[in-house]
């Protein structure tokens, strides 16, 4: 069956029918199938049995961890996992990243009488084994429940096989594509779900046919280095690994040093080309490398968070911060291709995701509001990180970046209106440090401030400004902050965006319209910073407006 992505993870009780589905289940979806605990008995030269009596349940689970977080890295796999695989988080976030978890679910009954007197299970051996396993039925069903799909597996085995397939459809889309149009320089943009094992194909398709080096994170690289290898290396391009730590402390000079040293040490040349595999920092890093490096050599982005995905790999802006100040050095150096696999964010923490969540909001306000109503109308999907979903609220936001890319390249003019929220935002971030909210935070805090200037400019209604606020709350979002608005006020008259010391600032015109205004008086700032200020007491991220909001604006 054409469709289903990466690999399928089947989780449930003993008992429930994983080892007897699965390679069914493989058969039918031309997969192959492999049981963990056998893949761990092979790699340990141990039974689980004796594994249990020598290294304890611990150790088990630490050979179970590795195991899975390799086999999560192979698509067109269906893994029968050990009943207990669901009692740690990591292995949910290698499943998750690899592929759909689907539960077997039966009957307890049915579950004991499949298993009572078998003497494979060390946790079912000694007295009281049936109220042993009630008791682990009972603790791990919460777990079992956050699988992404749930099959009634007490018939048949072909028809549970029947049943899984069937439930799976929902979750078969397919990849779209966008084109960035400038010109000679024009690139794809392919967003999908689990298409990161298509890179090396689309590399091909880009005329790229040198070394890779593939930049990615310390954080990544464990969940999706290795199959953005294989597909490299299936493709027929050979490709070196280069780690660099995960965060923004990482966006620096001596890690651009760094990866010119293992550029060298790979021999790249001019044909060679940099893959970035990661979140907004990588991106922006390898980008930078890409384009110095040699005096530039081509570059690939395969965004990994949400921000990046519909923001930071889009456009050509790459750089690193310096101590004085961010993205100080830099350069325009545009990619030849970037893959977004929306499957990949089914690992990133909900902060993170949220983050990216704003800039999705951002997109569909000055530019697109049937996307604020996608937003508003299936948040909840979009913050389950379902695929379907995603994938549009990701197409959907390229497109409008794609659009202002292709009329302003370097910002001259209307790029301008992607900062939207992001003058209040920048100076929020530079006034805490960095360190208090995620740059969406801010961003959201920021888009709230700037809805309500643009009431005040008569732009649009105060009800109008009142509805983003409440769309962004119930995001998640914060939308409040209990900063010195005195202090905020100057950090925006220093933001690096100013022209001639006079601030611009990015207000709405309606839903879906965005202008830029150059007239706005530091009166009418501070009344819109009053709208997002609360006493330190009442601030909280994600929380509604509170009576004290309200007091401050009013
Ligand atoms: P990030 O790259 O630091 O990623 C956030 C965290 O998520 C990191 O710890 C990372 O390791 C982790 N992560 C990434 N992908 C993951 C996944 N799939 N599963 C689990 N964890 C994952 O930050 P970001 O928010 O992606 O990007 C912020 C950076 O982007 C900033 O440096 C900002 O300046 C830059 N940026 C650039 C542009 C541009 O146009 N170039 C635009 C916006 C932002």
């Amino acid at each position: 069956m054409a469709g289903v992505w990466g690999s399928l993870s089947l989780v449930g009780m003993m008992g429930s029918g994983k080892s007897t589905v699965g390679p069914l289940l493989a058969e039918r979806l031309g997969f192959t199938f492999v049981d963990v605990d056998a893949e761990i008995e092979r790699q340990s030269g141990r039974t689980i049995p004796d594994l249990f009596a020598g290294e304890g349940e611990a150790g088990f689970r630490r050979w179970e961890a590795q195991v899975l977080q390799t086999l999560t890295q192979r698509p067109g796999l269906v893994l029968a996992t050990g009943g207990g695989a669901v009692l740690d988080p990591a292995n949910w976030r290698a499943m998750r990243a690899g592929g759909l978890v689907v539960w077997l679910q039966a009957p307890l009954d049915l579950l004991w009488q499949r298993v009572a007197g078998d003497a494979h299970r060390p946790l079912l051996a000694g007295p009281d084994a049936r109220a042993r396993f009630e008791r682990l039925a009972q603790s791990r069903t919460p777990l079992y429940a956050q699988a992404d799909v749930v099959v009634d597996a007490s018939g048949p085995p072909h028809e549970v096989v029947e049943a899984i397939v069937a439930a799976l459809a929902p979750w078969q889309v397919g990849e779209t594509r966008l084109e960035v149009a400038l010109g000679d320089r024009s690139y794809p943009v392919v967003v999908g779900v689990g298409c990161l094992d298509q890179l090396g194909r689309l590399c091909r398709e880009q005329g790229l046919q040198g070394k890779a080096l593939l930049v990615t994170d310390a954080t990544v690289e464990p969940l999706y280095a290795q199959r953005a290898l294989r597909s490299l290396a299936q493709a027929g391009l050979a490709a070196s690994c280069a780690v660099i730590p995960a965060g923004e402390s990482a966006k620096e000079l001596a890690t651009v040093t760094r990866l010119y040293e293992a550029a060298v040490e790979a021999r790249l040349d001019r044909r060679s080309f940099v893959v970035a595999l990661g979140g907004g920092v990588v991106g922006d890093i390898a980008g930078f490398v890409a384009a110095t490096y040699l005096r530039g050599i081509p570059f690939v982005q395969v965004p990994t968070t949400l921000l990046a995905q519909v923001d930071a790999s889009v456009g050509g802006k790459v750089g690193v911060n310096l101590p004085q100040g961010k993205n100080l050095v830099g350069a325009f150096h545009q990619p030849r291709l970037v893959l977004a696999d929306v499957a990949t964010l089914r690992s990133l923490s909900r902060r993170e995701l949220l983050s990216g969540l704003a800039e999705v909001i951002k997109s569909g306000l000055i530019a697109d509001a049937p996307l604020v109503h996608l937003v508003a109308e299936r948040r909840a999907q979009l913050l389950a990180a379902h695929p379907p979903t995603l994938l549009e609220a990701v197409r959907r936001s390229v497109q409008v970046k794609a659009a202002v890319v292709a009329q302003d390249e370097r910002e001259d003019g209307l790029r301008a209106i992607l900062n939207f929220g992001h003058t209040f935002g920048h100076a929020l971030e530079t006034l805490t440090g960095y360190q208090r909210y995620t740059h969406g935070e801010a961003v959201a805090i920021g888009m709230v401030a700037a809805a309500h200037l643009s009431a005040q400019l008569g732009l649009i209604s105060t009800a109008e400004a009142q509805w983003v606020a409440e769309l962004i709350a119930a995001t998640g979002l914060p939308t409040h902050t209990d900063v010195d608005p005195e202090a905020w006020l100057a950090a925006m008259s220093r933001d690096k965006k100013a022209v001639n010391g006079h601030l611009r600032f990015v207000v709405l015109e309606g839903l879906g319209r965005a202008a830029v205004r150059a007239d706005v008086s530091p009166a009418m700032v501070r009344q819109a910073l009053a709208r997002v200020l609360v006493r330190a007491a009442a601030v909280g991220d994600g929380l509604a407006p509170s009576s004290a909001a309200q007091e401050a604006g009013a």
